[in-house]
């Protein structure tokens, strides 16, 4: 499944962080597995990621993919794929 994303529609007004990051940063964060920008996995894996998990992924050790589940690559979500893909 693809990651739902929260919206400025999911923000109540006087949730200042909210607004501030979300709604005028566009930073993604998904309500279901509570992933966030370089954390997030290629595909959603339906269910709330651990905390360790989730270092992993954004350290681009492992990613969740529809079909294959937990599998070692990089997310492209992860800083490290774009470290990799600028030749560092
Ligand atoms: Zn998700």
């Amino acid at each position: 499944m693809e990651h739902d994303f929260y919206t400025s529609s999911d923000i109540s007004p006087d949730d200042n962080w909210g607004q501030l990051n979300i709604v005028d940063g566009g930073l993604s964060i998904c309500k279901v597995c509570k992933g966030m920008e370089g954390s997030l996995t290629t595909d959603c894996p339906g269910e709330p990621v651990p905390f360790d998990t989730d270092q992993k992924v954004y350290k681009g050790e492992i990613d969740f993919v529809e079909g294959k589940g937990w599998v070692e690559q990089i997310s492209q979500h992860s800083p490290e794929y774009w470290r990799k893909k600028r030749g560092e």
